[in-house]
């Protein structure tokens, strides 16, 4: 398992055979190993293809592994049993590892805030991570308390799905409670519409979101009680919920926009960034299609700030205005 800057996954679908032409040992090997979501053994994986077909050699299955190695569509993995397991990466986002040593099974996380820290980590040591690797070794909850095993896991694009729209949920709740709260607090009407309008927009997606939610959870029952996958601290109240009490605490309507351009900001900038670092997949839709969202209501407070920053100088004269237009740039 690994995160950080990894090359991005080719386009598998390429590699599929075309409709109707016979496919290759190698396309087959691929396809197999595609359809499994988990860990297997290189000997795992020829016991699985000879199910299918016995002629294919131990060696080709090698050779193939090593192929979708290198060209990125399995991450081969150290679960410290003195063999690698290999996983595909297709629509599988990157994680990391718990290890049970008692079950030897393994479950995937993945989380924003380790991913963090590694990055500050390495950048104040001046170094380039490449791949970064977290395995967590002890006893899992069954094996702990004899409970039977969770259900089969659903594949975990559809979990990091779940949690993807988890996270922008959260973030539009809070999101929706400090626009509330910056039109409650506003004082000039211009400036109270501009957050009611975003209070609105906040609700509309809000309900949106949790329609995708049903939708997801109408693929798989079982989906919604599956082990958290992406911990994400931020997200327990959102990233708009400092900018709310703030707010609460009595602002004037420049401070009021202010605060909500720097969580616009902040929010942008996390589902871009962090969005754009996975696999292919739902989860990364929507990090990406949240992040185009936020920064459109970035555009409309800038565009309010600076309306709001002549409005000002107009009233106090022209000399200041420069110095105003410079603070607006300055927090834009
Ligand atoms: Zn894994
Ligand atoms: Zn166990």
């Amino acid at each position: 398992m690994s995160s950080g800057t990894e090359p991005a996954v080719p386009d598998v679908s390429r590699l599929h055979p075309a409709g109707g032409r016979r496919s290759t040992k190698r396309e087959r090997i691929l396809g197999v190993f595609l359809k499994h979501e988990g860990h297997l053994s290189a000997d795992d994986l020829v016991a699985l293809i000879h199910r299918e077909d016995a002629r294919i050699s131990r060696a080709t299955v090698y050779r193939t592994l090593q192929w979708m190695v290198d060209a990125g569509v399995a991450r081969k993995v150290d679960f410290g049993e003195g063999r690698f397991r290999f996983e595909h990466s297709y629509r599988h986002p990157r994680h990391f590892h718990l290890i049970c040593k008692s079950c030897n099974r393994s479950s995937e996380f993945l989380s924003s805030d380790i991913e963090g820290l590694i990055e500050e980590i390495a950048a104040a040591r001046g170094f380039a991570a490449r791949q970064s690797v977290l395995q967590i070794y002890g006893t899992c909850e069954q094996c702990r308390s004899g409970a039977s095993p969770r259900p089969e896991p659903a594949t975990s694009e559809m979990v990091f799905a779940r949690d993807a729209i988890r996270i922008a949920i959260a973030t539009e709740r809070s999101g929706l409670e400090f626009y509330t709260r910056a039109a409650r607090a506003t004082k000039h009407v211009r400036g109270r519409r501009v957050f009611q309008k975003l209070a609105d927009e906040e609700r509309d997606h809000l309900s949106t979101l949790e329609a995708r939610y049903k939708r997801l959870l109408e693929q798989d029952p079982e989906l919604e009680s599956r082990p958290t996958f992406l911990f994400f601290k931020g997200a327990a109240n959102g990233l708009f919920a400092a900018g709310a009490d703030e707010v609460s605490q009595g602002v004037d309507d420049r401070q009021a926009l202010k605060i909500g351009i720097r969580c616009e900001r902040t929010s942008h900038q996390f589902f871009k960034r962090y969005g754009g670092r996975f696999e292919d997949s739902e989860g990364k839709q929507i990090f990406l299609e949240f992040a185009d969202e936020e920064r459109r209501h970035l555009d409309m407070l800038l565009r309010e700030y600076i309306i709001l920053t002549k409005r000002g100088t107009r009233a106090k004269g022209k000399k200041k205005a420069g110095g105003d237009r410079r603070e607006a740039r300055g927090t834009a």
